[in-house]
């Protein structure tokens, strides 16, 4: 008989739970997987699987590993042995757990830890694997069963792997979201010399010359099977501004992009509330807001991450937004608005949007949160307010292919786990927990995210 794997199973029903849903196929709605490299087979282990993961990255440079060394022109062979001589930091990080889940599943190699001591071994064998062709991203995602890829992408990019496919699939994983950020924030100073220019705009434009590039961009998405529309936001302030309001900050900015707080609130809300939301509206697709992470804290440092959380989150304002919304007042509801905070501390407002909304869903648990600990902080917090089903649960946000796997076995472990102490407390059925089980790891996120 084989040996039952306990990997963070506790409870006595945990492993005929996680029977149930092991096998199921992976839906990702948001992860930030670079298409292109999905064209060319990774060189070694550490171009397949560290290069890219920012999780990594950052902890390495925080450990005291330049980023000089990191970035640089420092082979990657010498990059995964001091990779290797600091993986005993990673201990009590989810980032541990993944990288040996990961090289167990993908080649095959069970190690306890990664140590100097076995680090040739590891770099070796990987490379033979690879070098033999027999881990191409195609693959990677038939190993993996990955049924949905939902990378983020930059409204000017041409998504040509999106339309193409991977080589080797039958069927094409691949969908992307329209990432709006960088139309939104046009005081940041890469707007007016990079973002304007990339949708075939002169310096000056007119705000509603503006819009109609971005919604040119946005309908190529749409014929390109776009799943969803996502956007980022440190502190959302959302309020009734009209096109006029917002016209005059756009003027403004082309002049001079240091604008005050009320202004960035405004343009954020007329942008958010009245263009994308719309959009997603008349489209049908949902809305994923990622709220409260305070971005780029380091000025110096490994590009990526290097958020913090916000504490001050105004839930106030999205209720704005979620009222704006409502199905009652529109009739036919036909897109979801999913809100993602990092903070645990704001799941309790996130839920309760979600309890009182049947637009609004609570979503994530993400970056920082995404650890076993995390994931049932998540769902210890959020479900006994608005349910299990007012979530998407989880979603990868993964930089590297590999880590699909291991990311998402390690939210149905934590799953069924959680849902083993419910009936081991009297609170759930086996048959409702089973039922539950399924939906959350699969059946939910394809529901909510239209998947058909
Ligand atoms: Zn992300």
């Amino acid at each position: 008989m084989a040996k039952k794997n306990h990997y963070l199973l506790t409870h006595n029903l945990s492993h005929k739970i996680y029977n149930r849903i092991e096998a199921l196929p992976i839906v990702d709605v948001h992860n930030h997987i670079d298409a292109e490299q999905l064209t060319v087979p990774a060189k070694n282990i550490w171009d397949l699987m560290c290069a890219k993961d920012h999780y990594i990255l950052e902890l390495l440079n925080s450990f005291g590993v330049a980023q000089s060394f990191l970035l640089g022109r420092v082979s990657d062979r010498e990059k995964f042995r001091i990779f290797s001589e600091n993986f005993y930091k990673f201990s009590g990080l989810p980032s541990r757990d993944w990288f040996l889940l990961d090289l167990k599943n993908n080649f095959n190699i069970e190690i306890k830890t990664l140590d100097p001591s076995n680090e040739d071994h590891v770099w070796k064998k990987s490379l033979s694997i690879l070098a033999g062709g027999h881990l191409t991203p195609a693959a990677i995602i038939r190993n993996s069963n990955i049924e949905i890829i939902g990378t983020t992408n930059e409204p000017w990019e041409d998504l040509r792997v999106h339309q193409q496919g991977i080589a080797g699939l039958s069927r094409n994983p691949l969908r992307p979201s329209f990432r709006a950020d960088s139309l939104i924030k046009i005081w940041d100073p890469r707007w007016k010399k990079d973002r304007l220019p990339r949708l075939g705009l002169t310096k000056f434009p007119r705000f509603s010359a503006y819009l109609e590039a971005i919604r040119k961009r946005f309908s190529y998405f749409m014929n390109h099977r776009n799943l969803s529309v996502d956007i980022a936001i440190d502190e959302p302030e959302f309020s009734a501004v009209d096109f006029k309001t917002a016209e005059h900050i756009f003027k403004k900015c082309l002049e001079d992009s240091n604008l005050p707080k009320n202004e960035r609130d405004n343009f954020y809300s007329y942008m958010i509330c009245e263009v994308m939301s719309e959009w997603c509206y008349a489209a049908g697709i949902p809305l994923q807001l990622k709220i409260a992470a305070l971005r780029d804290q380091r000025k110096m440092g490994v590009p990526d991450g290097s958020d913090i959380s916000d504490h001050t989150i105004t839930f106030r304002s999205l209720a704005f937004l979620a009222n704006k919304y409502d199905p009652e007042q529109i009739r036919t509801p036909k897109s979801a608005i999913f809100i993602s905070i990092k903070d645990p501390a704001g799941y309790p407002g996130q839920a309760e949007l979600a309890r009182i909304f049947p637009n609004i869903y609570y979503s994530g648990s993400w970056w920082t949160q995404d650890s076993p600990e995390g994931l049932e902080t998540g769902l210890r917090l959020r479900t006994p307010i608005a349910g299990y089903y007012k979530g998407l649960h989880f979603y990868t946000d993964a930089r590297s292919l590999t880590v699909f796997r291991s990311r998402f076995d390690m939210f149905k472990r934590v799953l069924a786990n959680h849902l083993a102490e419910q009936i081991d407390k009297g609170r759930l059925t086996e048959s409702l927990a089973f039922r539950i089980a399924e939906d959350l790891s699969y059946h939910e996120p394809k529901r909510l995210f239209k998947i058909s």
